[in-house]
């Protein structure tokens, strides 16, 4: 049985982080961790579960990270590389 791997650090009295026990229902597809039904995040465009710091990056197209800057006018208007928004039908 897998266990969820997410590390909570909610408040500032708890800088080093408690990891989750609960049984992990699926797993991070950005970066793999076991996830818990609590810590799973699902992104709503593309369907994929996510831990809670994966989504927030997923969903804002990793802008904290280096990025490539070209044409700021066109780029606004796509989304996130990461983010497929056509619905794959099943
Ligand atoms: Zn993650
Ligand atoms: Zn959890
Ligand atoms: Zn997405």
């Amino acid at each position: 049985m897998k266990y969820c791997q997410v590390v909570g650090v909610r408040n500032l009295a708890d800088a080093v982080g408690v990891h989750c026990t609960h049984e992990a229902i699926d797993l991070c597809f950005d970066c793999g961790i076991h996830v818990c039904a609590s810590h799973a995040e699902s992104c709503h465009i593309c369907k994929e579960t996510f831990c809670a710091t994966c989504l927030t990056f997923h969903q804002r197209g990793r802008l904290s990270l280096a990025k490539p800057v070209r044409n700021k006018g066109a780029e606004n208007e796509r989304p996130p590389n990461r983010c497929r928004a056509v619905a794959t039908p099943t």
